[in-house]
């Protein structure tokens, strides 16, 4: 079997007393998506940073392509091939969208390649291209979201972790959401997709995961987490 994109062992985050995530286990294949669902407060969040290497963990691993990035701050972790596209979009709203671009590809060494790739997120999101000089607080929730995917992927990674993408968006731009994560699984970058869209986040996702205080309360399959009702009905309001 070919390397994991993600691989999280035993993970346990504490915020003081709090022992916000308790031992997950969670997998992201090279090239898959996995989704990582539950209610406000599950602990998705807290899962997806400490991968990131964003957040301090008690105990646990975490191995990005193979390598150990146990403890590695953020900036190793986006050398291991790694993006974040946090909840809440975080764009750069007094910067325009070409800005918030060229900010994002400021971690690209190859200026021309930063700029290659800057030209090609125009080409991608169209609507980033022609806003491209208007003001990022400008743009709606769903194009700032696109902008905050598309800065994401400035870096080059083989494995987005995507949080909350479709909170707040009206229908028809939630769907353009999940096109794009559609995309980009065809393209071979692997996904780690938190959504409360639990039903949407089924349809995209090839393994998924169900977080309920903290603990893996199931993981499976999108069908087998889909078909069962009991799970459904307490963690996932779908
Ligand atoms: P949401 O969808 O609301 O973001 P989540 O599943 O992502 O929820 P987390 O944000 O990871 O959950 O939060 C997990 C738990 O940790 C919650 O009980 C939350 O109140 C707590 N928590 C999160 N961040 C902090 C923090 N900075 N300090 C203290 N407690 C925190």
């Amino acid at each position: 079997m070919s390397v994991a994109a993600l691989e999280v062992r035993g993970l346990e985050v504490r915020y003081g007393p709090v022992r916000a995530v308790r031992g997950v286990d969670l997998d992201v294949a090279p090239g898959g998506v996995t989704a990582l669902l539950g209610a406000n407060g599950a602990g998705k969040t807290t899962t997806l940073m400490a991968a990131a290497g964003a957040r301090r963990f008690a105990a646990g691993s975490v191995t990005i392509f193979g390598r150990d990035m146990t403890g590695a701050d953020p900036e190793a972790v986006v050398r291991a091939g790694v993006a974040i596209s946090p909840e809440g979009r975080r764009v750069f709203a007094s910067l325009s969208v070409e800005e918030n671009l060229t900010v994002a590809g400021a971690v690209v060494p190859d200026r021309a390649l930063a700029r290659g790739r800057r030209a090609e997120m125009m080409e991608r999101f169209p609507i980033l291209g022609e806003r491209r000089r208007q003001l990022a607080g400008l743009l709606s929730g769903g194009e700032q979201q696109m902008l905050a995917v598309a800065r994401a992927l400035m870096s080059g990674p083989r494995l987005l972790l995507l949080d909350e993408p479709s909170l707040g968006l009206a229908p028809r731009m939630v769907d353009r959401i999940f096109e794009i994560v559609e995309a980009l699984r065809a393209e071979g970058i692997a996904v780690l997709l938190v959504e409360q869209n639990a039903a949407l986040a089924l349809e995209v996702a090839d393994r998924a995961v169900v977080l309920a205080n903290g603990a893996v309360a199931a993981a499976g399959t999108p069908a087998e987490i889909a078909d069962d009702a009991l799970l459904r009905s307490a963690y996932l309001a779908a």
